[in-house]
């Protein structure tokens, strides 16, 4: 037994608790994973067949480390036969053992979100509904939420509260949707991700003898990050434990961030209300944090209302201060927190997997990328894609290496049907067919497509011959136009960008936004390339993002990189040294649901928690005095998360940091960017529904309409300046007449760099 060496008292008694009902309710970094882990060893130990665990972990990565662990203290063969995993993966299984009980066959497949979308779609369309009013998105959505509740199609029909809602959505026909949703996947033998914890609940509920089966199997039941568990799977847990009752539950209230997918705080007092019996652990010792962490993140959460009262402290080293970085804008805060990181990183003892940098939205990956790549440092960004390889971003570049180059085919074939304009598979491999026998490109074969009346029906002929006008307009162009308005022409006028911005689920939100960061991105090409006088085109553009994608691909398997993910992804993990990016209003707290409330501002400062306690030994927070969003500068606010820290546990002094320098509002400037206030929501109360992206007018030939020549006189060597993109610098050097006058200016994070004046937004501090 030495492994209870590894724990403290009250660990030790919550691993050593055998029988009976257990919750232990704690604060981050208190050792809650490692309590359930060693208990499972505990138990087998013990003389439990591992056979008769079931232990559900938020993630299967988290699971495979916990059975790593176990293994190591009882043993490969012991740990290889326990019930470990997410829900989805633990009751997939159970599910296919036990298809035929609900009408299933054992190998029904698993249909992912975007299967389910378009399943949905499909049913509106063939019931001839108007889907503007009935948003397949929003439908899906509705039923994705009522399994997650445990209503089922008929209980939804049947429901007078549901049908009220609905009508009042003007969309009464919902729950006919959902019926024919649910028969269609059954005939198709496919269950969604939602349907997987329905039938579990069903399963058990109408087939007692199985559920007694399971119930005698599971003697043991394990819950790690219990706060974020929704309805259907606290049912699950709550019939599995009704015969052995030796249900273990681990979580923090303080850590509930999934209420978007129906997660409930209520589940942990409901949980002591089934158990009245439940031993309650408390762990108050943090073993991961420095006690300046622990302190700070504690001086944040202890605003929030809604919360069990718990107390948190540390014994390690009281360590750094929490750091602060403020960026003049956002491709300087990129820059900056790299250089930090990078001094770290060679400051002490480190390797990059030491490193982690959060965000609170997925489309801020991208400036980070870009500043890591410049300083050759390795990363990974995990639980998503890395920006280029997204889908929608693949998708838009392909259209742009399409109309640079037609005889691309594998960017013809990405396009050709997206958005959809009823180019079916059928016909893309009649396409290929005659390309391959004719020894011709598809885009020759294309071009010419009258020529093949006998193998297309006139429909066809004519919607590909549209899209090949598409690409041909554009292709026009393509010498005059500079990269960011053709791009931009091509989201628009496709209707690419529209299409994204109905959708208003969560993923669909965060792909519009990377969207709107690619444009973003190629504006900043052109507006750099035209500053500095170098060639902006589509072709220069394709071939600077060729670059950088091209060094995702050897990645490889190098576990030294520093580690890129969202706030929600890096939930249980920690890190020696972590950065949080974008602290500002409206981006943390996010206000992607439309107003913050007090609600929604719980959750996010539950989420500023989660981050902030998965520092070890040093926590840096950064913010961006301005930032694109939407095609626009916007002026942004910092966070009201960096105010809420106690003073005490900071490196600087937060009010001389956020003071808003007068020049940032003198107009003292021509070709000014337009600056948006961001206005604190909180205080306004404005909604901001994704706006719609306002991206201005670049063009390569002529200057701004409000040039005025004599305005760059103004501008001498010596003089402090700042610009958009570069943040503060000053004037090395002036030359150049006129339309060409240019200025040397040396930037503070960016270093040297000659622009033209017409194009530069420099304005003088
Ligand atoms: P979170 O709420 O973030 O999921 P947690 O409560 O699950 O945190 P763990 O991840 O289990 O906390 O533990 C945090 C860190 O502290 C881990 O590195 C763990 O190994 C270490 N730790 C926990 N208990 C002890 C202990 N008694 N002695 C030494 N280290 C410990
Ligand atoms: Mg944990």
């Amino acid at each position: 037994m030495d492994y209870l060496q590894d724990l403290n008292e009250e660990q030790r008694r919550a691993v050593e608790h055998i029988d009976g009902a257990a919750l232990v309710i704690a604060s981050a970094g208190s050792g809650k994973t490692r309590v359930l882990t060693y208990r499972i060893a505990h138990l087998i130990a013990n003389g439990v067949t591992p056979h008769n665990i079931l232990a559900l972990t938020f993630t299967n990565k988290a699971a495979r480390e916990m059975k790593e662990r176990i293994a190591k203290i009882v043993g490969y063969d012991y740990a290889a036969g326990l019930w470990m995993g997410t829900f989805h993966s633990v009751f997939a299984k159970i599910l296919r053992y036990e298809a035929e009980a609900i009408g299933f066959n054992s190998s029904f497949t698993i249909y992912d979100a975007t299967d389910a979308k378009n399943a949905v779609k499909l049913i509106i369309k063939s019931l001839q509904l108007d889907d503007s009013v009935y948003k397949p998105v929003a439908i899906y959505n509705r039923i994705s939420a009522a399994k997650n509740n445990l209503i089922t199609a008929s209980a939804y029909q049947n429901s007078p509260h549901i049908r009220v809602r609905d009508e009042a959505a003007k969309r009464p026909r919902t729950g006919e949707i959902y019926e024919i949703y649910a028969n269609k996947c059954r005939k198709a033998n496919a269950m969604d991700f939602d349907d997987l914890l329905l039938y579990t609940n069903i399963l058990f509920k109408n087939n007692p003898e199985i559920l007694a089966k399971y119930q005698q199997r599971f003697t043991h039941i394990l819950v790690d990050e219990y706060q974020d568990t929704n309805m259907a799977q606290y049912m699950i847990i709550k019939m599995l434990g009704q015969v052995h009752r030796n249900v273990f539950m681990v979580g923090d209230d303080a850590q509930s961030i999934y209420s978007f997918r129906g997660a409930k705080i209520e589940n942990i007092l409901n949980f002591r209300n089934d158990y009245k019996d439940a031993k309650l652990f408390k762990l108050e010792r943090n073993y991961r944090s420095s006690q300046n962490i622990v302190n700070a993140a504690n001086s944040v959460i202890a605003r929030n209302k809604e919360q069990l009262k718990k107390e948190a402290y540390s014994m390690n080293d009281e360590g750094s201060k929490v750091k602060i970085i403020k960026a003049l804008t956002d491709n300087e805060e990129g820059f900056l927190v790299v250089k930090e990181l990078f001094n770290q990183y060679h400051q002490g003892d480190n390797t990059y997997e030491d490193f982690a940098i959060l965000y609170r939205t997925n489309v801020q990956s991208r400036i980070l990328e870009e500043a890591l790549r410049k300083h050759n440092i390795p990363y990974k960004i995990y639980g998503g894609l890395s920006f280029y390889q997204r889908k929608e971003i693949k998708d838009m570049l392909a259209y742009l290496r399409l109309i640079a180059n037609p005889n691309d085919e594998e960017a013809l074939r990405r396009v050709i049907n997206y958005p959809k304009r009823g180019i079916g598979l059928t016909t893309i491999d009649k396409v290929v067919n005659i390309a391959t026998s004719e020894g011709k490109s598809m885009w020759e074969v294309l071009s010419n497509i009258s020529a093949y009346r006998d193998y297309f029906n006139s429909g066809t002929i004519k919607k590909l011959y549209d899209f090949v006008q598409l690409i041909e307009k554009y292709r026009k162009d393509l010498e005059e136009t500079s990269a960011f308005e053709l791009a931009k022409d091509v989201a628009l006028q496709t209707g690419i960008l529209q299409e994204m911005r109905v959708d208003k689920t969560p993923e669909g939100i965060s792909r519009y936004d990377n969207l709107n960061e690619l444009l973003n991105g190629i504006q900043e090409f052109s507006e750099t390339a035209q500053e500095e006088d170098n060639e902006d085109n589509l072709a220069s553009y394709l071939e600077n993002v060729a670059l950088l994608t091209d060094m995702d691909k050897d990645e490889g398997d190098d576990k030294n990189h520093v580690s890129l993910m969202t706030v929600h992804a890096s939930k249980g993990l920690e890190f020696k040294n972590v950065f949080i990016v974008g602290l500002e209003e409206k981006l943390f707290p996010s206000d992607i649901g439309g107003d913050i409330t007090e609600k929604s501002l719980e959750e996010e400062r539950r989420l500023f928690y989660v981050a902030l306690t998965r520092a070890k030994e040093r926590a840096c927070l950064s913010f961006a005095v301005t930032r694109y969003r939407w095609g626009n500068v916007h002026q942004e606010n910092p966070s009201r998360f960096l105010f809420e820290l106690d003073e005490k546990y900071l490196e600087q002094d937060l009010k001389e940091l956020t003071h808003r320098p007068a020049f940032l509002s003198r107009s003292n400037t021509f070709g000014k960017p337009k600056y948006q206030s961001s206005k604190p929501s909180y205080a306004s109360g404005v909604n901001t529904n994704r706006p719609a992206p306002r991206f201005k007018k670049l063009s390569s030939t002529t200057a701004p309409s409000n040039f005025k020549p004599d305005e760059a006189s103004a501008f001498e060597p010596g003089m402090r300046v700042i610009h958009s993109r570069f943040g503060a610098g000053e004037i090395m050097k002036i030359e150049g007449e006129e339309q060409n006058r240019k200025a040397t200016v040396k930037f503070i994070s960016f270093g040297e760099k000659t622009l033209l004046l017409k194009f530069a937004k420099l304005q003088i501090v």
